[in-house]
């Protein structure tokens, strides 16, 4: 007797939709390329609580017959390939045939479609995979297509779901990139009935980027003229030299007017502004990409798209050329670092209020801690003797040498300073009472909807580190007060970074004590400042404050502030 039995197709299909559709977004997507596969011109998107209530995508294009229409929820049925030998070659997004049942197995579906040669429409209405009714339905030719209550059917995919924000947040990106790829097709997009974004077809790139990702974005980039090299184009918008991001997310790349993830592009991207931006961030760019498609592999994974290059060193080489040379006309080379890096923040000694704000951490034992706030007159400041280090000389790179009581040390100013600067945000923190300085002139913050949903919920959270935020109209922010340790000048991509690095580390920033290290480090970054400028006695304050922190030692990343050597090991060297 065998125990194999085939699944009923409601069950494969809701398996099936576990793969397919793990997210409102990928419902959208599914959608999405099934319109434009039909040659739509025109797509209407609504969305309402995140796309977890309903999602509408409504069409121009060539529509169903009611025969292909019943077909199109059975699975393993698509109008795109015949043969497996197909799959080398396909021109359209879709072809495995699984999105529509899956979908409609997991959901409240309504699918209305009717091609342009018939004289009216027909509708079919299916409920968690079964069908509930068909019928003729009046409407302009093209596909609507209705998803509401997506998972009711399976509560246990529900759980999975992030905030209706944060969900929402994943669909708008979608649509974003699908639009931008796009330029012959208008799309509108609506969330609860709200425009989010209309792009008119048929407009010039920055034009569409502009209406797709808001004045701020068309501002900061420039245009990039074709480029041509054995059998591939590269064109689009490039980040103007200084202008990065603290993640990917404003990294886009299209290859053949699909938008895809491609390492070897975001790499060549990134390496071509090395200069131009600070480490371990990314430039803002739209590259638009063409290429034999026989030279393009794609992992067809329904979820995402990857792409690799049969030749990943040619293509690279391709974009690093072309970029460098947009770059080099904008006069990017000899430009100074962008503003994150030259960003003298803190000043020490620091300001009587704050010093008086904080008071000293555990004293180290090596020195008593001073009894008033800093105020060296001279190098021989009566604290710094009490420490005990004389100051001797200025060394390169960043670093002074001093005579200390027992011999010699070499102090590394910026680790220092990020020491004494890292545990000071993190005691105002602990004392629930960061300073705050209200802004004379408030600042214009036009967030994406990724991180305009963390902004929302962590508010509590930001307040509480120093930040006052006013919505003014969706995504649009007015900064209005600022942590005492931020120059105004810096808040934008401050704040930008801040948020990125909280919808990456979603998990550290649930909990205080992570939140605030996190928050801390990330502040005292932007605080290094080269010492060149600072003189003796702000040198002398440094130390002074360095050995009131708990740790001394080393920087908030481990690394040694200063390096000691006593007489004795001096002596025994020459031995
Ligand atoms: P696939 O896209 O992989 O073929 P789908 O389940 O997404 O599979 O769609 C099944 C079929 O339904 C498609 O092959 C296409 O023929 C038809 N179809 C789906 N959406 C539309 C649409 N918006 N307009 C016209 N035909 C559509
Ligand atoms: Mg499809």
């Amino acid at each position: 007797m065998s125990l194999i039995r085939l699944l009923p197709p409601t069950v494969a299909n809701q398996i099936a939709a576990g793969e397919v559709v793990e997210r409102p977004a990928a419902v959208v997507k599914e959608l999405l390329e099934n319109s434009l596969d039909a040659g739509a011109t025109r797509v209407v998107i609504d969305f309402s609580r995140g796309g977890k209530a309903v999602i509408i995508i409504e069409d121009n294009g060539q529509g169903m017959t009611p025969e292909d229409a019943a077909m199109s929820l059975q699975r393993h049925a698509t109008s795109k390939i015949r043969l497996a030998s197909d799959l080398d070659r396909i021109a359209t997004f879709g072809f495995r045939g699984e999105a529509l049942p899956s979908i409609a197995s997991v959901a409240r579906f309504t699918l209305q479609t009717r091609p342009s040669s018939a004289t009216s429409g027909w509708e079919i209405a299916v409920n968690a995979g079964r069908i509930l009714h068909q019928r003729e339905q009046g409407m302009a030719p093209g596909t609507r297509i209705e998803v509401a209550n997506l998972f009711h059917p399976v509560p246990a995919r529900l759980k999975f779901l992030k905030s209706d924000e944060t969900e929402a947040a994943h669909i708008i990106r979608l649509v974003r990139l699908y639009a931008v790829s796009h330029p012959e097709v208008g799309f509108l997009l609506r969330e609860e009935g709200r425009e989010i974004f209309r792009s008119p077809g048929q407009v010039p790139l920055l034009e569409r980027v502009r209406a797709i990702w808001g004045q701020q974005v068309a501002e900061e980039v420039t245009l990039m003229p074709l480029f041509e090299s054995s059998g591939m184009r590269l064109s689009g918008l490039l980040g103007k030299p200084g202008v990065s991001r603290g993640t990917r997310q404003d990294l886009v790349t299209v290859v053949n007017g699909r938008p895809v993830d491609s390492r070897t592009m975001a790499f060549a991207l990134t390496e071509s502004y090395h200069t131009l931006i600070p480490k371990g961030r990314y430039p803002l760019a739209f590259a638009f990409l063409e290429i034999d498609p026989a030279w393009v592999d794609v992992n067809v994974h329904p979820a995402k798209r990857e792409v690799r290059f049969r030749d990943e060193s040619r293509v690279r080489g391709f974009i690093i050329e072309s970029v460098l040379s947009v770059l080099r006309s904008k006069g990017g080379d000899g430009l100074p670092q962008s503003t994150v890096l030259s960003v003298p923040s803190i000043e020490i000694p620091v300001a009587p209020s704050m010093a008086a704000s904080v008071p000293p951490v555990s004293p180290s034992p090596i020195v008593s801690p001073p009894t008033s706030p800093i105020s060296p007159s001279s190098s021989t400041s009566p604290s710094a003797v009490r420490l005990g280090w004389k100051f001797l000389h200025r060394l390169r790179g960043d670093k002074a040498l001093f005579e200390t009581p027992t011999g010699l040390a070499i102090l590394n100013i910026s680790f220092a300073h990020q020491r004494v600067l890292y545990e000071r945000i993190l005691q105002q923190f602990s004392e629930n009472k960061a300073a705050s300085q209200p802004l004379l002139v408030s600042i214009h913050l036009e967030l994406d909807p990724l991180p305009a949903s963390v902004l929302k919920e962590k508010m509590e959270f930001l307040t509480m580190a120093g930040f006052s935020f006013e919505e003014y109209g969706r995504n649009f922010w007015r900064v209005v007060a600022l942590p005492h340790w931020l120059k105004p000048e810096e808040a934008l991509s401050f704040i930008r970074d801040l948020l990125g690095e909280m919808a990456r580390r979603e998990g550290d920033f649930g909990r205080p004590t992570l939140a605030h290290d996190a928050l801390a480090k990330m502040a005292v970054q932007r605080a290094y400042r080269k010492g060149d400028s600072m003189s003796e006695v702000e040198l002398l304050a440094l130390v002074q404050a360095l050995f009131r922190t708990t740790q001394p030692g080393t920087d908030p990343k481990g690394r040694r502030t200063y390096l000691e050597w006593t007489d004795a090991d001096l002596d025994r060297r020459f031995g």
